[in-house]
């Protein structure tokens, strides 16, 4: 048994909603209330269910996110944890991660968690200005982000993540620099930097054309100071919105973005196992009678073909540092690129992409237009696929197609699993 997988806990309980926040997540739950236990028993009780197909895994990462992890305690986390250690196969020196709010834990807990095995924490920072904090409805002050910081230093955690956010109504580049000097000043191991995005639903949309938010191009340039003051502070850039020093780049999240597999456990978390994705409903009250009651939990599912899987590779390689290979995507998918490679030489010679060692990547002014560039690229190769299935040689790509699908189908997917990508602190 040598296949690695991540698992992804989803807590959907907050003290408070944030202004910005379109996760799933529920606020106004504290421990004293019934929904965070029996939460806490359909979670255990969905991994027992599950255990056959852990069985198949070695586990080398877990990742607690949500939500708010701290929020929800950490002897609950904990039991989640143990549950896996008992059902599945967690190695050693896998990398557990929880999310924590400034504030939102005590040293004692952070303890509790580090002896558990915990070894990881994403701390929700997102700026020094207590006024913007509050504005953004955020429960803590930049002292409590210090003082929890401290308290996981002494606890033992030598990995820590700091989350921050550029863009943010009335930070000018000031501000953002302010942020940027006194959160690297911190010395954590990792740092991931976002931008503010106004989604619909949520409280801050309705502010979307204030004259307060920084523009996009004050924006783009908080991005590219941030990506090289960063530098200066010895972090490597490695995905679009994260940075690390050397060897604490986030295992659980490279999983996401190099295809690997991980499987989720909660409400609207998800899944990605044997060539299939996907997710569960978000309702976590449904969640728990469902899981209760032994039913099928799934909302979608998606068996993805060869194609698809392809498309996804320069989509999640391309946000990182790591990049795309001609050799390695043809070794994969037995697809060429010639069209991608065409669009990939225009964007170097605009300064958008760099050719190193084999491998294609963007530039932190390409990383910035991203979405545009990858839609290009994916229309790319949808047009080159277009071209390579003309009649003549039709029949060796659906040949080529079905032994690759054969070589990766092994591992059957367990199709009443499933959550949540990434935690709230790590997304884009
Ligand atoms: S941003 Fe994080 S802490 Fe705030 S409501 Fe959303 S999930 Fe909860």
């Amino acid at each position: 048994m040598e296949k690695k997988v991540g698992i992804y806990v989803h807590i959907p309980f907050c003290k408070k909603k944030c202004a910005y926040c379109n996760f799933y997540s529920l606020s106004g739950y504290d421990g004293g209330d019934t929904l965070m236990p029996a939460y806490k028993t359909a979670v255990l009780k969905h991994i027992e269910e599950y255990s056959a197909q852990l069985d198949g895994y070695l586990i080398d990462s877990v990742y607690f996110g949500g939500g708010t992890p701290s929020h929800f305690g950490a002897s609950r986390l904990i039991e989640i944890l143990e549950k896996l250690k008992r059902n599945g196969h967690v190695l050693l020196d896998s990398e557990i991660t929880a999310e924590v709010n400034p504030g939102s834990i005590t040293k004692e807990e952070l303890v509790k968690l580090r002896r558990a095995g915990f070894n990881r924490l994403s701390i929700g920072v997102q700026c020094i200005d207590n006024s913007t904090l509050k504005n953004l409805g955020r429960t803590h002050t930049f002292a409590d982000t210090e003082e929890t910081f401290k308290f996981a230093r002494q606890a033992g955690f030598k990995n820590l993540s700091l989350d921050i956010i550029y863009g943010l109504p009335s930070q000018d580049r000031e501000a953002w620099a302010q942020t940027l000097g006194r959160v690297a000043g911190l010395k954590a191991e990792h740092i991931s930097c976002y931008s503010l995005k106004i989604e619909e639903g949520t409280q801050l949309f309705d502010y979307k054309d204030s004259p307060f938010l920084p523009d996009a191009d004050v924006q783009a340039g908080m991005y590219l100071y941030a990506v090289d003051i960063l530098a200066r502070f010895g972090y490597r850039q490695y995905e679009i919105s994260n940075f690390a020093r050397r060897g604490y780049e986030s295992k659980h999240n490279m999983k996401y973005w190099l295809g690997e597999e991980y499987i989720g456990f909660g409400p609207a978390a998800h899944s990605y196992v044997g060539q299939c994705r996907y997710s569960f409903t978000e309702d976590v009250e449904g969640y728990i009678e469902q899981i209760g009651q032994g039913k099928r939990i799934v909302e979608h599912d998606e068996e993805m073909s060869d194609f698809e899987n392809a498309g996804e590779y320069l989509m999640f390689r391309l946000r990182t540092t790591h990049g795309i290979s001609e050799e390695e995507y043809y070794s994969i998918y037995r697809l060429k690129m010639d069209f991608v490679l065409e669009l990939l030489y225009k964007y170097e010679k605009q300064n958008l992409a760099v050719f190193n060692e084999g491998r294609w990547r963007f530039t932190p002014k390409g990383f910035l237009v991203s979405n545009k560039l990858i839609g290009e690229l994916l229309d790319a190769q949808t047009r080159q696929r277009t071209q390579i299935s003309k009649p003549w040689k039709t029949e060796t790509i659906a040949e080529e197609t079905q032994m690759t699908l054969f070589d990766k189908r092994p591992v059957a997917a367990g199709l009443f699993g499933g959550r949540r990508l990434v935690g709230h602190n790590e997304l884009s």
